[in-house]
């Protein structure tokens, strides 16, 4: 499946091609390793174009929703992740240095350039490192399902209101 994602990136860039595609977290395996569960979609665009001095760039627009534990309550929250990034393409390692800036990274012609790779490299460069909710629900049964199943239990919950 992942071979239709191997770009060759500087004629991408050139030929101002475009690859829009949704694919589940869990085809990306380093990603998965940091959620809770790798549940949702990951939508991502790249598009080929240049920069304002003519170079050949590519764009990236990833967006994903993905649950994480609180850092402050410890249950799962969601997240929503969403990241626009630009690459330049130079053909010659020298001009790395030279264009990498802070808001485009500069990369070396690849003619195996998986677009995968870069799209869960850039989640996971987003990822909230100390994820918290904005409000936490503090409920203990809520605090016991989700350290049981990684998952509020409705039936927990149910028997918590039951006792009261
Ligand atoms: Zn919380």
């Amino acid at each position: 499946m992942s071979e239709q994602f191997i770009i060759h990136n500087l004629r991408f860039a050139e030929g101002k091609e475009q690859i829009d595609a949704v694919l589940p977290q869990s085809s990306f395996a380093r990603l998965s390793a940091e959620v809770v569960r790798p549940t949702g979609d990951v939508h991502f665009r790249l598009t080929g174009g240049r920069n304002s001095l003519g170079l050949p760039v590519l764009d990236l627009a990833v967006s994903t929703t993905v649950e994480l534990v609180c850092q402050r309550c410890m249950n799962v929250m969601t997240s929503d992740i969403v990241s626009e990034s630009r690459l330049v393409v130079v053909d010659k390692e020298s001009l790395i240095d030279e264009y990498d800036s802070d808001e485009e990274d500069a990369i070396l012609e690849d003619a195996e350039f998986s677009v995968l790779e870069l799209v869960e490299d850039e989640l996971l460069l987003v990822l909230p490192a100390s994820p918290r909710h904005e409000m936490c629900v503090d409920s203990s049964a809520a605090k016991a399902a989700a350290e049981a199943n990684k998952k509020p239990n409705p039936f927990a919950v149910l028997a918590e209101l039951k006792n009261r």
